[in-house]
C-alpha cells in the first residue's frame, strides 16, 4: 500500500517553523517527517521534539521520501532555499513575505513551473477570525457600503529578535506585520488602488521600520488605513470600518466589538447641543438612542478550507490554491510601491499593482 501522508521537511526550526510542526500534528494529508536548521542547538531542540534532524540540506533535497519543503528561515534565505528544492523535485510551502523583491519571487515561480512543483505562500492570517468578520461585513453589506477599512496592529514591544532589526535579512516590521495586513486587505477589496500614501517610523532608531502607516484609496471608493505600530502602549482597536448604514468595531483579537447602524424606523429628532470643552455642539452629541440600533458581530466569512488542507488538495491536483501567486505577486508590488512611496514623500498614483 502507497504513504498515504506527503512528507514535509520545515527548514528553519526556529520560532515559526516549530509552530508549523504542531500545525501539522494531526492533519490527514501532511506529516512532518523531520526538520533542517542550520544551528545545532535547533537540530537537537528538532530531535527532542521528535522530528529527526537532517545535517545538511543537501540531505535533505537528496532523500527521495521528501515531497515538500517548508521554509521557515530569516526572510532573505526563502528564494535560494526554494530555487534549490525546485531542482531536486520537491514541493514548497514558504513563509511571507516569500521574498524581499517582485524580481526575485518570479525567478521563484518560473522555477516551480519548470519543475512543475507547487509553491504555496503561508498567508495564514487570511484565516484570522477579526479578517473573516470584517470581510463578511464588506461581502454583505451589514452596514452598509464600507468605504473606510482602518486596520491596525500596536505593540509596544519593539521590533522582536535578532535578524528583524537588520536589513540584509529583510527585517522590519512592513515586511513582517505589514505583508499581512496588505495581503488581508487586497483580498478582500477587488478594486483597483488609485493612490496610495505611506510613511515609515524608525523611533527606535533601528536601520529598518518600526512600523509604518499607509492609505490606499480604491477606484470602487474604498480608503484604506494600515498602521502597524510597536511603540504603542496604549493600543486603538484592531479594526475600525465606516459603512454608508452604520459602524463597526473590532477591538482586539477575542472578537470584542459591535456594529451600530441606523434605526430606519426612527422619527428624527433634532440632537440637542452638548457642552464640549469651552464650547456647545450639535454636531457631535451623541445620536439619541433611539436613532441607532446596537449589534454583533456578524458571523466570520468562512474559508472552504485550511491552509494546510488546500495545499495537499492542491498538490493532489484536486483544487486551487486559496493563496495564488498572482496575489502574493500583487502585494510584492504593494510593498515596493510603499517603499517608494515613504522613500520619496509622495502620494503614488497611476500605478499599476496587477500583473497583466
Ligand atoms: P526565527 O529566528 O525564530 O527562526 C528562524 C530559524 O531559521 C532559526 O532557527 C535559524 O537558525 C534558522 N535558519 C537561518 N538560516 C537558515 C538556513 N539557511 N537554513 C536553515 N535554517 C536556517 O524566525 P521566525 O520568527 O520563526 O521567522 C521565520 C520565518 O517565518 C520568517 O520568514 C517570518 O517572516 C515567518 N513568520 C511567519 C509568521 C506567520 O504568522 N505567518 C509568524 C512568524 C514568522
Amino acid at each position: 500500500m502507497g504513504k498515504t501522508k506527503q512528507a514535509i521537511v520545515i527548514v528553519g526550526y526556529g520560532g515559526m517553523g516549530s509552530y508549523h510542526a504542531k500545525l501539522i500534528k494531526d492533519n490527514e494529508y501532511l506529516e512532518v517527517t523531520g526538520t533542517y536548521d542550520i544551528l545545532e542547538d535547533r537540530r537537537k531542540v528538532s530531535s527532542e521534539d521528535g522530528y529527526p534532524a537532517y545535517v545538511s540540506y543537501e540531505q535533505v533535497l537528496q532523500d527521495a521520501a521528501v515531497d515538500v519543503i517548508l521554509i521557515a528561515t530569516p526572510n532573505d534565505v526563502h528564494k535560494e532555499l526554494a530555487l534549490q528544492a525546485f531542482t531536486a523535485g520537491k514541493h514548497v510551502i514558504c513563509e511571507k513575505p516569500v521574498t524581499l523583491s517582485v524580481s526575485d519571487f518570479k525567478e521563484m515561480v518560473s522555477a516551480a513551473d519548470a519543475a512543475r512543483r507547487v509553491l504555496m505562500v503561508h498567508q495564514n492570517r487570511r484565516w484570522d477570525e477579526d479578517f473573516l468578520t470584517i470581510k463578511q461585513m464588506y461581502n454583505e453589506k451589514t452596514i452598509g457600503d464600507l468605504f473606510r477599512i482602518e486596520s491596525r496592529v500596536h505593540g509596544a514591544n519593539g521590533i522582536p529578535g535578532d535578524w528583524r532589526h537588520l536589513e540584509q535579512y529583510g527585517g522590519g516590521m512592513l515586511l513582517d506585520w505589514g505583508v499581512h495586513l496588505l495581503d488581508q486587505i487586497l483580498f478582500m477589496v477587488d478594486s483597483k488602488i488609485v493612490s496610495l500614501s505611506s510613511r515609515l517610523s524608525f523611533i527606535l532608531g533601528d536601520e529598518v521600520d518600526d512600523g509604518f502607516e499607509s492609505v490606499l484609496q480604491f477606484e470602487n471608493g474604498v480608503s484604506a488605513l494600515i498602521e502597524v505600530g510597536t511603540t504603542n502602549f496604549i493600543t486603538l482597536p484592531r479594526w475600525y470600518v465606516k459603512g454608508t448604514e452604520g459602524t463597526g468595531i473590532i477591538e482586539d483579537w477575542s472578537l470584542n466589538g459591535r456594529v451600530v447602524t441606523r434605526n430606519q424606523d426612527a422619527v428624527i429628532v433634532e440632537p440637542k447641543p452638548i457642552q464640549a470643552g469651552v464650547g456647545l455642539t450639535k454636531t457631535m452629541a451623541p445620536p439619541s438612542e433611539e436613532a441607532t440600533i446596537t449589534g454583533a458581530l456578524p458571523e466570520p466569512y468562512r474559508q472552504s478550507s485550511s491552509f494546510f488542507d488546500n495545499f495537499a488538495a492542491v498538490i493532489r491536483g484536486e483544487a486551487e490554491p486559496i493563496v495564488k501567486n498572482e496575489e502574493v505577486l500583487r502585494v510584492l508590488n504593494l510593498i515596493e510601491a510603499v517603499f517608494e512611496s515613504a522613500r520619496t514623500g509622495d502620494t503614488l498614483k497611476d500605478f499599476d499593482i496587477y500583473p497583466a
